[in-house]
């Protein structure tokens, strides 16, 4: 994406530190009702031996088999999320911050921070270790350049 500054915002590592999503209180709601409905839909698939049958009905016949009950969970959480954040960019160059305009389209509206500047909003509110290696989207793990 380009900004208005003229810096060209890149988001093709995974994790990026200028990278995020934000959600509204009341789609964060709506996103944890839907989560935990899922999570026990497939907890209880688990238990009555209908683990593989229900992995194929939800994500299709070529979702891997043999990812743990943790990694699919994760999935439920990432797929279920992505219906109801959206997502938002920070310029590194002029602190400016792009916000997706609607969830699933690929326009954006930008604000400007009035102290000006890049001040690496997302990257220094930065919690604990990221589990997930930097890697190219889209990109198999080890084409990734390493950290
Ligand atoms: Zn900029």
């Amino acid at each position: 994406m380009k900004c208005k500054c003229g810096n060209i915002i890149s988001n093709i590592v995974f994790p990026c530190s200028t990278e995020g999503s934000i959600i509204s209180q009341q789609n964060e709601e709506v996103l944890e009702r839907e989560f935990v409905t899922e999570v026990k839909a497939f907890l209880s698939a688990v238990s009555s031996g209908r683990r593989d049958k229900w992995l194929v009905a939800k994500f299709g016949k070529d979702y891997p088999k043999d990812l743990s009950d943790a990694d699919i969970i994760l999935d439920l959480y990432t797929t279920t999320s992505d219906r109801y954040k959206l997502s938002i960019a920070e310029c590194e160059k002029c602190g400016r911050i792009w916000i997706q305009e609607t969830i699933g389209k690929n326009r954006y509206c930008s604000f400007s921070p009035d102290q000006g500047g890049y001040t690496g909003l997302l990257s220094r509110n930065r919690q604990g270790n990221s589990s997930r290696s930097p890697k190219l989207k889209g990109i198999e793990q080890s084409d990734a350049p390493k950290p």
